[in-house]
């Protein structure tokens, strides 16, 4: 919620630009960690959902690690003062380079996805003189009942490791003597709001993992990845996601061995809704059938709605008129520069500024210059004036 003070604020600032509310992010982290520490879970922040350094400084706060998709993010969470021994690497297509950096970093696990990753990380290590920790990702064939293009655990997508392949890997790593296979990760997806998933997977995870502990092999760490879905209908009701919802059904659903470690990643659930993309209305077109709020930002600023047919609530902050019917769309020479159909906004018009919620999570990260437009600056609420 952006009070009527920080608006008077925005009317000076130039537009588009991202708004941080980091009294909403450091709650959202408060109400996080009291949960993950009341069931003595260990939590990675997923980097790739918003690395901006304010925005990394104030997890890292909050003790926790950082899960990384390449060998930039891995360097950028060192830089920022992650500890190396709560850094997390997943991705399908680790290169070389990537590996090297993440190797000499000491960092705490590899996410493996394939056969053949493994023994270039391998050999990599022995080159190097070292030794790899590493995670098997697997594949536990489940629909998260999300977005087609964020949905990872079906056998369908590219991630992971297939439990058909598991007599491979564990025949590899014995040949290996620079991998040590220290546990299990599963990410089945993202923006997961069907609590059934996540026990589902708690199910899945106790029967895959069983063929490893038939084999005499010791899962000391289990890390369910993040996914964990937030409200992007109604971001005011309910800025903050159902954190105690979510790890008591984890907690009810989930078989943990003695002494085992058990991780999570979280990504969106942490920044999504702290963040604001903020724009003004350059012009309201009158067709015969519908009116056009034009705004300032576009696609290039926030890429999900184009790529994701993802849904934010806009709201016009400005004005109190009222509520009629616009199609909201941005100034980029695409169709899919579009943020909304048919939605209800206070009388609109020229100069209007209009938030765009829930904008924390992969957006700004996101963001190019596709049609040489500016990046998107970032204000924050504490230091905005
Ligand atoms: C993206 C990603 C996450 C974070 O997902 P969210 O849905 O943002 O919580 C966690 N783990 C891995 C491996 C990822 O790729």
């Amino acid at each position: 919620m952006i009070n009527k003070d920080t608006v008077e604020v925005f009317k000076k600032v130039e537009t588009p630009f991202y708004y941080y509310d980091v009294e909403l992010l450091k709650s959202t982290l408060e109400l996080y960690k009291s949960q993950i520490d009341k069931y003595g879970y260990n939590a990675h922040y997923a980097l790739k959902a918003n690395a901006n350094d304010r925005i990394l400084e104030i997890i890292k706060g909050y003790g926790l690690g950082a899960d990384c998709v390449s060998g930039n993010e891995v360097k950028l969470a060192v830089k920022s003062g992650f500890s190396p021994d709560k850094i997390v690497y997943a991705g399908v297509g680790k290169s070389d380079k990537e590996i090297k950096a993440a190797l000499n970093a000491g960092i705490f696990s590899f996410n493996c996805e394939s056969v053949p990753e493994i023994k270039v990380i391998n050999d990599l290590a022995a080159q190097m003189g070292k030794k790899a920790r590493i995670a098997l990702r697997i594949n536990p064939d489940i629909d998260a009942h999300t977005h087609k293009y964020i949905s990872t655990g079906r056998k369908e997508d590219k991630f992971g490791i297939s439990p058909w392949a598991f007599v491979d890997v564990t025949d590899l790593i014995d040949q290996c003597g620079n991998v040590e296979l220290i546990g299990l990760h599963f990410h089945v997806g993202s923006q997961i709001t069907d609590m059934s998933v996540f026990e589902l997977t708690c199910r899945r995870v106790e029967e895959l993992q069983k063929w490893f502990i038939d084999r005499n092999i010791n899962i000391a760490n289990i890390n369910l990845g993040g996914g964990l879905g937030v409200d992007y209908i109604n971001p005011n009701e309910h800025p903050i996601a159902p954190f105690e919802d979510y790890f008591s059904i984890i907690n009810k659903n989930l078989v943990v061995r003695p002494g085992q470690r058990i991780h999570f990643e979280p990504g969106r659930a942490i920044v999504a809704q702290c963040g604001h993309l903020i724009s003004r209305v350059l012009y309201v077109k009158v067709g015969k059938q519908k009116k056009f709020a034009i705004l300032d930002a576009g696609m290039n600023d926030l890429i999900r709605p184009a790529l994701y047919q993802a849904y934010h609530d806009i709201e016009n902050i400005t004005s109190a008129g009222r509520k009629m019917r616009y199609d909201v769309v941005g100034p980029v020479c695409e169709s899919s520069d579009r943020w909304g159909h048919n939605r209800m906004l206070s009388k609109t018009q020229r100069g209007d500024i209009i938030s765009i919620n829930t904008a924390g999570a992969y957006g700004q990260v996101m963001a190019m210059k596709y049609n040489q437009r500016d990046l998107a600056k970032a204000y924050y609420s504490d230091t905005i004036k």
